[in-house]
């Protein structure tokens, strides 16, 4: 799964970021932006869910802000902080997302990193298909997702 926008609400604190130092063109590339997000709702809960599913194999897929070195460690260091060190374990930083196997892809972006070019299914992250976490992992996992709410 893709960090920002889908993980890491990067929206919140662009806007923050753009009110405190109007002088900046890209706020992502201040130093400590990245460790600055928040998690977006249901994405801490939606990515322990797929870790402790016996039927995935969760891998956090993220593109570097290239012109932000500090992104690199940030991303490093944000996914400790909100999902746990074995998640960061699990953190793979690449520029181009179709060099990584996996059955699925959750991206808010259809192109622009390799999304296009990725050889399992894309699920469009803020698509009115996918509007959040809970969608899906509604499409994921039904059944193992209401035994675990005991629904
Ligand atoms: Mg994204």
């Amino acid at each position: 799964m893709d960090m920002d926008f889908v993980l890491c609400d990067f929206m919140t604190t662009h806007l923050e970021y753009k009110a405190l130092y109007p002088e900046l063109m890209y706020t992502h590339s201040k130093p400590g932006f990245f460790l600055d997000l928040n998690p977006i709702d249901g994405a801490v809960e939606g990515f322990q869910w797929l870790m402790e599913s016996p039927h995935f194999d969760p891998y956090i897929l993220t593109a570097p802000s290239v012109r932000n070195p500090h992104c690199y460690t940030e991303k490093r260091l944000w996914v400790e902080k909100h999902l746990g060190i074995a998640a960061a374990y699990r953190l793979i930083i690449s520029p181009n997302k179709a060099l990584n196997i996996g059955a699925y892809l959750i991206d808010d972006n259809l192109t622009g990193k390799g999304q296009d070019g990725f050889a399992g299914e894309l699920l469009h992250f803020g698509s009115e298909r996918f509007p959040d976490w809970d969608s899906v992992l509604d499409y994921l996992g039904p059944e193992q997702k209401r035994q675990k709410k005991g629904a």
